[in-house]
């Protein structure tokens, strides 16, 4: 079997090891005896998502941020489509605050988002960013766990990943995690998440398998050197919990 990655600017939006998304999703697709193509997008003319199985956009700088948003902007409709169409997708942090309305910099300026969700997400100047290791319990996934360094703050009803227990999330408010709309996952989280958190890895791939072949055997992976990190962190997080 053979799925194909989009990766979207990579040489822009890799903050805090969110390139090892990718390599994740590359080694566990290797394990079943599927071959992952990555196809790395630093320019969107002309780029048509019929052929993309599965997309990532990394977290990225107010400043990247900036010059993404235009690149973004042009295959708007083109994200939406494969979004509605039930494509998976992780979009991490900055790349996650695309996909709503808008995200206003710490310095005022409003950045326009694809809009292809009723979100927002605002920065506020005299407030700290939201910076450190972060444990979510998740219905879906478990518990998540991983790093967040984020100034924005983001806004909305849909489905989320989880709860908070350790760090903050979406904002400084709700004590939610992320969002899930169809195979779409937006997150807070870097680190990268998804080595250590393998469910909300194979959930991505599941679906990409489940749109192209339907029919097919799942294989399962045996997970105990990634839980064994993942139970250490939750241990540690809680700890800290008074
Ligand atoms: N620049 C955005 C913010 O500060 C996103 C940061 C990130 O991707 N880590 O909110």
């Amino acid at each position: 079997m053979e799925l194909k990655l989009y990766h979207f600017m990579p040489d822009k939006l890799n903050l805090y090891g969110d390139i090892g998304n990718v390599i994740a999703l590359k080694k566990r697709c290797e394990w079943r005896g599927i071959n992952l193509k990555i196809e790395n997008i630093t320019s969107t003319d002309g780029v048509k998502l019929s052929n993309c199985d599965m997309f990532f956009i990394g977290g990225g700088s107010d400043r990247e941020q900036c010059i993404a948003t235009e690149q973004f902007s042009k295959i708007k409709n083109e994200f939406k489509s494969a979004i509605e169409a039930g494509v998976p997708a992780l979009t991490i942090c900055g790349g996650y605050q695309f996909l709503g309305e808008y995200y206003k910099t710490v310095d005022g300026v409003k950045l326009p988002g694809l809009n292809i969700l009723n979100f927002y997400t605002e920065s506020k100047k005299d407030a700290p960013r939201l910076i450190g290791n972060i444990l979510v319990e998740s219905e879906m996934f478990g518990n998540i766990v991983g790093f967040e360094n984020h100034g924005g703050r983001t806004y909305h009803n849909y489905n989320t990943l989880g709860n908070v227990i350790v760090g903050f999330g979406n904002n400084d408010y709700n004590k939610k995690e992320g969002l899930l709309y169809n195979n779409l996952i937006g997150t807070y989280l870097h680190g990268p998440i998804l080595p250590k958190n393998p469910n909300v890895a194979d959930y991505l791939i599941k679906a990409a398998l489940d749109n192209k072949y339907g029919d097919y055997e799942w294989k399962p992976l045996e997970n105990n050197i990634e839980f064994i990190a993942n139970n250490h962190m939750v241990e540690l997080l809680k700890k800290n919990i008074k």
